[in-house]
């Protein structure tokens, strides 16, 4: 096996999908694994400082390549809500506190999407990694 070398950012292992999205999940680039997928908690960076991978991978614009981590941050902010409400269902019935699950369930939907928003960035990249390996045009510049 080769050694891995900046020169040559597809080289590297690719790591196994499990890998790539725990590699995401801890803001790692998913494909080298070494460099930080993100700047702030809504941003990411551009690229990976070690490897050259752009993150955002797509042709068209920024906002569509995205399109994808706000559908995943929208699908886990739904079953998060529907497991959180049957959950308080389940514990308080017959007498569900409506107004308390109501309000709860507000502040719920609105705290969820902010909360997993880096996730469900960091998630999508690997996802589209693991289905759409990095080719040599994922590092250009
Ligand atoms: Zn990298």
């Amino acid at each position: 096996m080769r050694p891995t070398t900046a020169a040559d950012p597809l080289e590297p292992r690719r790591p196994s999908a499990r890998t790539a999205l725990v590699l995401a999940l801890r803001g790692r680039c998913p494909h080298c694994g070494q460099g930080r997928l993100r700047r702030s908690w809504f941003s990411t960076e551009p690229r990976c400082a070690r490897c050259g991978l752009r993150f955002d991978r797509s042709r068209e614009e920024e906002h569509e390549y995205w399109l994808g981590a706000f559908t995943l941050n929208f699908i886990v902010t739904e079953v998060v809500f529907a497991i959180a409400l049957l959950t308080a269902l389940l514990v308080t019935w017959p007498t569900p506190p409506w107004t308390l699950l109501l309000v709860g369930g507000g502040v719920l939907m609105i705290a969820t999407p902010i909360v997993f928003y880096p996730y469900a960035r960091a998630l999508w990249l690997a996802i589209d990694l693991i289905f759409r390996p990095p080719q040599p045009e994922d590092f250009d510049c």
